[in-house]
């Protein structure tokens, strides 16, 4: 009997599958994702049955809206709106001639709604016990098809429509598409880090990733006010607003590097300005991150990319804390790093041109191959704890909640 009383989704998790005795708990860290990222709906379900998460929805939820959100689930590999047989208790023939009829209902509508001509039908037996194997289940079904799709020719090479058809415990189950979301690993399964978020093109797309890995997000933003505008702020807000798509709600600790940047300004040398100013960044950084228990610093980094990110600047940034330092757009070209902007939705909000701390106080010619002894040296003419103690006492805190699009 077929399910006409709700919509179900079928939704996959690559690597989660993979792991091990810990398989249980990234998949409920995974059906836990999914309920948040669908709470305001009502009437759903999401659970997981032998290692697939199947979504239930009242019939009227708009299809879009399940994939758009479950796609960006990270852990989820690929969806599939699905139609839902109950074979309970019918023998293995009368459980195919269900099945055959529902695969010649949908073949129909393809053939009114997009004027399809060929198909291929695929089958999967998760239910071992079931006596017809896979290869034979196809041929059945498609025999089915023809018979009922007078039109419709098989074409195992190019296909109009794919038919997929998976038979399982109780149940079969009948899509076409499996729309591929962002893989990866669910949220919260892997730590907690703090990103120096600017309002860049890079820091959003390395928060991505690193929250496609598992890490739960926290950020900290360093501005200028009033060299830079409450407009650039907002900017860093937006940005912010897209990545808790991916990343759930993001907390902003919002900080004034101005006193810093005017101290370095007046007592140190000017082309030493940018690397100074990066080693406050991670500095106060670092304590913010401990502070709100994140076991690392990610950074928007990318090498040779500008004057503070040659390699000596790397290092000499790095020495300034004792916190690891995440830099997952280290070795990536521009271009990629653009094209992932683009794909996640953050590029076209990340090219707008409003002006960013770093580039207040700029120096004609910085420093590229600074010498760690010698900005040592520059920084002991600075009271740095001081500095730190007061710039993280001025924080301020902003709580950005995922708005759905
Ligand atoms: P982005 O595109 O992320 O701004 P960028 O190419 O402009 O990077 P830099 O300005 O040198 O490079 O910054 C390198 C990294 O330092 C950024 O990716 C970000 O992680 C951090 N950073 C820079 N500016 C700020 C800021 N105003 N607030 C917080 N972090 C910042
Ligand atoms: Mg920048």
């Amino acid at each position: 009997m077929v399910n006409n009383r709700e919509k179900v989704y079928i939704v996959r998790c690559g690597e989660v599958a993979l792991k091990g005795q810990n398989k249980p708990y990234f998949e409920r860290m995974l059906v836990q994702r999914i309920k948040k990222v669908l709470k305001d709906i009502e009437g759903i379900t999401a659970e997981r049955v032998d290692g697939l998460i199947f979504v239930r929805t009242p019939l009227d939820t708009p299809q879009e809206e399940i994939l758009k959100r479950v796609g960006r689930v990270f852990g989820v590999d690929s969806i599939s709106p699905a139609t839902e047989i109950d074979i309970t208790g019918l023998t293995a023939e009368d459980a195919l001639a269900e099945v055959g009829a529902q695969a010649v209902e949908i073949m129909l509508g393809f053939i009114e709604s997009r004027g399809i001509k060929t198909f291929k039908v695929e089958a999967r037996r998760a239910d071992k016990n079931f006596p017809v194997e896979s290869p034979q289940i196809a041929r059945k079904i498609g025999a089915y098809v023809l018979k009922g799709c007078k039109v419709l020719k098989v074409d195992v090479h190019e296909p109009q429509a794919l038919l997929f058809v998976n038979i399982r415990r109780n149940f079969a189950y009948i899509y076409e598409q499996k729309i591929l979301a962002f893989g990866g690993l669910p949220l919260g399964t892997n730590g907690k880090g703090l990103v120096l978020l600017s309002g860049g093109i890079d820091s959003p797309v390395a928060s991505f990733l690193m929250a496609h890995r598992g890490m739960v997000l926290e950020a900290v933003h360093y501005h200028s006010y009033p060299y830079t505008s409450e407009r650039a702020w907002e900017k860093v807000k937006e940005l912010a607003g897209i990545l808790t798509l991916y990343t759930g709600r993001l907390r902003i600790h919002s900080i004034n590097l101005l006193p810093i940047q005017e101290q370095i300004v007046q007592n140190c040398p000017e082309d030493e300005t940018t690397i100074l100013v990066r080693r406050f960044m991670m500095k106060i950084a670092e304590r913010i991150a401990k502070d709100n228990g994140c076991m690392m610093l990610i950074t928007g980094e990318n090498l040779g990319q500008v004057a503070s990110q040659t390699a000596e600047a790397l290092v000499v940034t790095d020495a300034s804390v004792s916190l690891p330092v995440m830099r997952p757009l280290i070795a990536m070209d521009k271009t990629q790093i653009m094209d992932i902007a683009r794909e996640i939705g953050t590029f076209e909000t990340s090219i707008q041109p409003y002006e960013d701390c770093c580039t207040v106080f700029l120096p004609k010619h910085p420093v590229t191959k600074p010498r760690l002894e010698k900005i040592l040296e520059s920084e002991s003419r600075l009271d740095c704890e001081a500095l730190i103690e007061a710039a993280v006492a001025s924080e301020e805190i902003s709580i950005i909640y995922p708005s759905e699009d």
